[in-house]
């Protein structure tokens, strides 16, 4: 009943750490997706509360209905379309390749064999590194959480890691982690707000609407400016 809607707290899940989208600074989470999502939630009338968690449970915990909708820098994907539904997009994003500063070796997936590639669990990168893998003749090693990622190769532990290039050039520019990006985009993806499949629609619609709201009255480009600059 209305009593019931009006009182219902969102939980959303996001991914630990996911700069600019998500990332923790003191106790407060900050980021596009969380500052989208709450600015959303404010102009659409309804409450949250984040749950951060390793990108690779949020789908798992979507399906056992622990989450309520997720927004975690992930991307559209027609896999996900069978178990959850996306709002519109709302950021363009497409897998990169990432090696450490110093290596000229790699440019491409055609220069990976014999190697060894970090990805993280669940994501697109990962999906794309498993596809690749036997073809190509790499390994594949898995992270629960990006900076986990970037360490194996800043150590040398892997050659290369495949990550979100909005993402990675975000890390780079911000801190130096001795990593480059390589070559161009392995594909173009977009990201979208998850609810699970055919159980929410109203909230769908209401993240949609709230999605156009933010484009329109300017603070879409605000949340975005304010991580990205202009
Ligand atoms: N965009 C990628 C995906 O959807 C990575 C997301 C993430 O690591 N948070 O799989």
């Amino acid at each position: 009943n209305n009593a019931d809607e009006k009182d219902k707290v969102y939980k959303v899940g996001v991914d630990t750490t996911y700069p600019p989208f998500e990332f923790k600074e003191g106790d407060e989470y900050k980021g596009i997706d969380i500052d989208l999502i709450n600015t959303i939630a404010k102009d659409q009338g309804f409450k949250i509360e984040l749950s951060p968690m390793d990108f690779g449970g949020i789908i798992p915990a979507m399906q056992a209905g622990e989450l309520d909708l997720a927004i975690a820098g992930m991307s559209i994907t027609d896999d996900r379309k069978k178990v959850v539904d996306f709002s519109k997009p709302y950021f363009e994003a497409g897998l990169s390749l990432v090696v450490k500063k110093n290596n000229t070796e790699i440019k491409t997936i055609k220069d990976l064999k014999g190697k060894t590639v970090a990805v993280k669990k669940g994501t697109t990168g990962a999906t794309f590194a498993q596809k690749n893998a036997k073809i190509e003749g790499f390994k594949v090693v898995q992270f629960n959480d990006s900076p986990s990622m970037f360490q194996e190769v800043s150590n040398g532990n892997a050659d290369v890691l495949i990550e979100d290039y909005p993402v990675i050039a975000y890390a780079i520019a911000q801190k130096d982690l001795g990593l480059t990006i390589v070559g161009d985009r392995l594909n173009g993806d977009q990201y979208g707000i998850a609810v699970l499949k055919g159980e929410n629609k109203e909230l769908l619609d209401k993240i949609n609407k709230g999605l156009q709201e933010l484009k329109k009255n300017g603070k879409y480009e605000e949340i975005v400016n304010k991580y990205l600059g202009e």
